[in-house]
């Protein structure tokens, strides 16, 4: 652990129906914002509160984040999670910082946030708490239904500082969905998300992510997708093929070849390399793009005064009186 700079503190089981199996491995975490380099992806900054995922994703990349921590990327990703118990604290810290200069964070952008521990361990709110306190601007991609818990905090923070989401929604077919991401909520209830998210006045898009090829990539299940986010309100759709990185991809095979055993050759054709042919990638793009021409674009819904680019800057401002404590279990 300490080559993480996390540093355990204590395990834990709960004998609840929803727990069962689960053990939480309570860290506490020397820095929360981590600072991403290189100028590949559209933020510089991150905070992951936890690691390892309960939504269990077939796909996941970020399964292979685990086995830094001496864990595997398959049972032990799904069932052995780390819990920053620190992150509310550390995270006003650095905030606080003279050396932070109020950057744009990202948040889901390893693991999911808002995924079932989140309920018990409740630290989101404390770290929203904070981004508010600090008028800090940030985004949460989520798959979550769990961030409406939220809504309060997320409506505070987006009257003084850049906010939005993003509910990552690649499929709305049943069968892909329970079979790719059996620890999800269901995509209808992450759509029905988008829709009170927008509704409330919190920018939210739809992360249609990833798209399996074979899988959901049929033009009719995208156009379901496409429809569905549209009315829901949705800012954005933004597709993403599917992509294979070594780690993940010994993970994934097996699972192709137990539920659509037809599609193992086409899948190793395909991934020779982690991404999918450029051609293919280009071709989902035109066709999403396509449906959602066809269905006359976006409809934004501007249903609550927020705050807008350029009207104020975001300055640091320390809180007037004590954050949110930060409750555990
Ligand atoms: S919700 Fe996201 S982080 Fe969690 S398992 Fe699925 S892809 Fe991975």
């Amino acid at each position: 652990m300490e080559r993480e700079r996390l540093f355990e503190v204590a395990r834990r089981t709960f004998d609840t129906p929803e727990f069962r199996g689960i053990e939480f491995i309570e860290v506490e975490a020397k820095s929360v914002i981590n600072h991403v380099p290189g100028n590949f992806l559209p933020f510089n900054y991150t905070i992951n509160p936890y690691r390892g995922c309960l939504h269990s994703c077939s796909y996941c990349f970020s399964r292979v984040t685990h086995t830094y921590m001496d864990m595997n990327a398959g049972r032990d990703f799904e069932t052995k999670i780390v819990v920053k118990i620190n992150a509310p604290e550390v995270l006003r810290r650095e905030l606080g910082s003279k050396k932070w200069k109020g950057e744009h964070i990202a948040m889901g952008t390893a693991t999911d946030p808002y995924q079932r521990a989140e309920g018990r361990y409740r630290l989101m709110r404390g770290i929203l708490s904070g981004l508010v306190d600090y008028r800090n601007p940030f985004s949460i991609l989520t798959k979550g239904t769990l961030i409406l818990r939220d809504l309060d905090l997320l409506l505070d923070a987006a009257r003084t500082a850049d906010v939005s989401a993003a509910l990552s929604i690649g499929t709305l077919d049943e069968e892909a969905w329970r079979r790719s991401e059996p620890g999800t909520p269901h995509p209808r209830k992450r759509m029905e998300t988008v829709a009170a998210l927008n509704e409330a006045g919190i920018p939210t898009g739809v992360l249609m992510a990833p798209i399996l090829p074979g899988i959901t990539d049929d033009p009719r299940k995208l156009r379901d997708v496409v429809k569905a986010a549209i009315d829901a309100g949705a800012t954005h759709v933004s597709p993403i093929l599917l992509h294979l990185r070594p780690g993940v991809r010994e993970e994934f095979m097996p699972w192709l070849a137990e539920h659509y055993p037809d599609l193992v050759d086409r899948y190793e054709a395909m991934y020779a390399r982690p991404y999918a042919p450029s051609a293919d990638r280009k071709s989902l793009g035109r066709t999403v793009d396509g449906i959602v021409r066809a269905l006359g674009g976006m409809q934004l819904r501007n249903t609550a005064p927020r705050f807008r680019r350029g009207e104020q800057t975001h300055q640091r401002r320390p809180p007037e009186e004590p954050g949110e404590q930060l409750s555990l279990l």
